[in-house]
């Protein structure tokens, strides 16, 4: 039975992007016999402009019922009036949370031949490859109780709960030390067990798991080392695990390190490894229709969604290759130019599918 990929373009420059990612994989069945099925539907914006729902019941129906899901973004400033629950984010946050998405993927890989894009020198960037794993559903970003409330001296105070079940962490670690072993081998736990708690357990928890993985490495770093170290010297690590919240800080940091947001990917996977995937960008409504959309973090979504749910890592070398490939024959999109010539988003996808085919 074939695999099934739900394709959900989403609004902005999201069905730019998607159709060359489609390109990708159409490419792959063609040429490369990869057995997919791929499905469409609406979310976000458009999904709402169709039927007064940002996650229609079809949409999410397909999402249950495929083997991956690939995104390119939701929102734009028409739906800001509108009320939370209708807006295109909800969206998104509705997918994420009824497919128990917990485990968020954030690489942050330079490729050489845009190691000037980076705020940081060349030679401490250039050829990064880190994977941050970041606990999605969970921590303080959910925990109870939550709220404002008012003292007895009349003062307000706002408080929040930092909460860790051990199989959450179990469940999130087993995720990195499996990443690892697709990888370099190495896991660098994050946490703040010098003075919480809930790191305490992480951190316990994190070595329990870790026996299960004797070909991994597993180091421990506090959580305000992490981000020194991310900026001192991230060639140092490979992959970093972390709860929701120093997640949601630190990807963003080596996100930058990059300093290319049209070309990183994501995924965010279930216990059973199945997958959304998307690029970390959003819907960039300031560039929808201008054809300068860099759908290479689209493309590269595709290699995650190969390597991490479809079990094809030679695919997912393949296009990792490609883009590579075109990369080294000078090929830009505006954004990663650096004030040079470039071309369109239709270009550079069909230079991708070119190199694959070469
Ligand atoms: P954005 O990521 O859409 O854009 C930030 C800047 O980066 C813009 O200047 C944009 O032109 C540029 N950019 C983004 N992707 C690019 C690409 N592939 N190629 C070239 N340039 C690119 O962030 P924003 O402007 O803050 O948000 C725009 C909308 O996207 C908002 O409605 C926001 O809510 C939504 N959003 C969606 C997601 C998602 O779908 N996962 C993520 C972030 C933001």
């Amino acid at each position: 039975m074939s695999t099934k990929i739900a394709i959900l373009p989403g609004d902005g420059i999201g069905p730019e992007i998607i159709n060359e990612a489609v390109k990708v994989l159409e490419c792959l069945q063609q040429d490369y016999a990869l057995d997919v099925e791929l499905d469409t539907a609406a979310i976000g914006g458009a999904a709402y402009d169709e039927s007064g729902s940002p996650l229609p019941e079809t949409t999410l129906n397909l999402c249950k019922s495929a083997d991956a899901i690939l995104l390119g973004a939701v929102g734009g400033p028409q739906y800001e009036s509108l009320e939370r629950e209708l807006r295109p984010e909800k969206g998104l946050l509705g997918l994420r949370s009824e497919l128990e998405l917990f485990s968020n993927l954030r690489p942050a890989i330079l490729y050489p031949q845009l190691a000037n894009a980076s705020s940081l020198k060349p030679e401490i960037v250039s050829g990064l490859d880190i994977m941050i794993v970041r606990e999605l559903t969970g921590g303080i970003y959910f925990g109870q109780p939550r709220g404002i409330r008012t003292l007895d001296n009349g003062e307000q105070e706002g408080y929040n709960t930092l909460v860790y079940a051990e199989h959450e962490i179990e469940r999130i670690a087993h995720s990195a030390f499996n990443v690892a072993m697709k990888r370099g081998k190495k896991v660098c736990s994050v946490d703040k067990a010098n003075v919480l708690e809930v790191s305490e357990l992480w951190r316990e928890v994190m070595i329990r798991v870790s026996k299960e993985y004797p070909e991994v490495e597993l180091s421990h770093m506090y959580v305000d080392n992490a981000s020194m170290q991310l900026v001192k010297w991230p060639k140092q690590f490979d992959v970093m695990v972390t709860k929701n919240m120093f997640g949601d800080i630190l990807s963003d940091t080596a996100a930058m390190l990059t300093g290319s947001i049209g070309m990183l990917p994501s995924a965010s996977l279930d216990k059973n490894g199945k997958g959304m995937y998307e690029p970390i960008h959003g819907s960039a409504p300031d560039i929808a229709g201008t054809k300068k959309a860099n759908p290479l973090a689209t493309i590269l979504s595709v290699s995650m969604m190969l390597r991490y749910s479809l079990n094809q890592a030679e695919l997912a070398d393949r296009i990792e290759k490609a883009v590579s490939d075109v990369l080294d024959q000078g090929m830009r999109t505006e954004d990663i130019a650096d004030g040079g010539s470039y071309v369109s988003t239709q270009e550079m996808g069909d230079a991708v599918v070119k190199a694959l085919k070469a």
